[in-house]
């Protein structure tokens, strides 16, 4: 048998084979609403109506996080023989669950193969949420956001009123019928240095209610456009930044002006957003003044733990700049001629020391950045 080798004229990217796996997978295909799907109402929407996306964005993060996902589950199925990624669903939603750890009662009623090694002192639906250093402060600080409590609310209802759903793999988990939730868990890795976190908390009834209305609100719902926008748009939300149904949602993006300025129509919005920017204003005026003066406070502090929070610096290093000498020293040395440029600043320096203006020109393909600049009107 011969064997064809054709070698790569270059390095070829793998990324464009990581977008199309990515975009097989079941929930990327999937058009029924998903527990995962319930970050924001909108885009619920439009998965729950079928449309087609009209982004396609920057996804390497998410696949990265996909594959550390699937990689840290397989590990705690094979040593710890947590149940993974099992399914549950009804007729309005569906998920799959990360980790179920069942109590000591619960697990006694399974096939010995089928119980988990060290059963949990309550039963407890656990969902493992990858996160860059950049959030890593957020999650320490604040913990689960809204939409990820919403998911994981979203699957212990499920699990707590339909049990574990019958299909092929977790029939035996089906046979348990409705399994009451006791405690959730999300267990935060950070993708970038291996720290992980873990936030516990009692499951709430209440919770959940509210998580499940969310999803009628959605699914009662005629065209998604009816449904709120639960971000603030592209260029403020990351999420919408990526948002695969970004163009539907805000429209093509108009060089020169933000997508957000489509949402005011007329002078009484305008007054409305004038007002209300000069309130917030107002409002975190005293905040940053004080900000300031905290910061003029610490500074020759050593960085440490104090308290709750850990004091560090960054900056403060000599920046780098051309070093002109040694590039004309070189250029000798190669036999080049040097660039005689006009010297712009001793020029400036000098017509400003005689008291003649510097003459200007207007550069048509550079901006100054726009800025809003908002005052009391004067009362007619
Ligand atoms: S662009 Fe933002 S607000 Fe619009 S559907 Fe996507 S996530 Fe929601």
């Amino acid at each position: 048998m011969t064997t064809l080798a054709i070698a790569p004229e270059r390095p070829v990217s793998l990324w464009p084979a990581a977008h199309a796996a990515d975009a097989r997978r079941p929930r990327s295909q999937q058009t029924k609403l998903g527990a995962s799907d319930t970050v924001c109402a909108r885009r619920a929407g439009y998965l729950l109506h079928g449309r087609t996306p009209t982004d396609t964005g920057e996804k390497r993060k998410a696949i990265l996080g996909t594959w550390l996902h699937a990689g840290i589950l397989d590990a705690a199925r094979e040593e710890y023989g947590w149940l993974v990624e099992r399914r549950v669903e009804d007729q309005s939603v569906r998920g799959h669950i990360d980790a179920v750890q069942l109590d000591r009662a619960t697990a006694a009623r399974l096939p010995k193969r089928l119980r988990p090694t060290l059963p949990a002192e309550e039963t407890t639906v656990e969902d493992v949420k990858t996160k860059s250093t950049y959030q890593w402060d957020s999650v320490l600080r604040y913990g689960a956001s809204e939409a990820e409590l919403r998911q994981v609310y979203l699957y212990a209802d499920l699990l707590g009123t339909e049990g574990f759903a019958s299909v092929r793999g977790q029939r035996q988990l089906a046979h348990l019928g409705p399994v009451p939730v006791a405690r959730i868990r999300f267990r935060f890795i950070n993708r970038d240095n291996g720290d992980d976190h873990v936030q516990e908390i009692a499951y709430e009834a209440d919770r959940a209610r509210r998580a499940r209305w969310w999803v009628q609100q959605v699914r009662s719902a005629a065209s998604p456009e009816e449904l709120p926008r639960t971000f603030q748009g592209p260029g403020i939300s990351a999420i919408c930044d990526h948002c695969p149904f970004r163009t539907a949602c805000w429209g093509p993006i108009v060089a020169g002006h933000s997508p957000q300025s489509q949402l005011i129509h007329d002078d009484a919005e305008r007054v409305e957003a004038l007002a209300e920017y000069a309130e917030v204003s107002e409002q975190i005026k005293p905040l940053k003044d004080r900000l300031k003066f905290l910061r003029a406070k610490l500074d020759g502090s050593e960085p440490g733990i104090y308290g709750d929070n850990a004091l560090k610096w960054s900056g403060g290093n000599p920046t780098k700049v051309d070093d002109v000498e040694a590039m004309v020293s070189m250029y000798r040395r190669a036999g080049l001629e040097v660039p005689m440029a006009p010297d712009v600043a001793a020029m400036k320096a000098t017509l400003k020391e005689v008291g003649i203006p510097v003459p200007t020109r207007l550069d048509h393909d550079r901006r100054t950045a726009v800025s809003i600049n908002v005052t009391a009107s004067k009362k007619p």
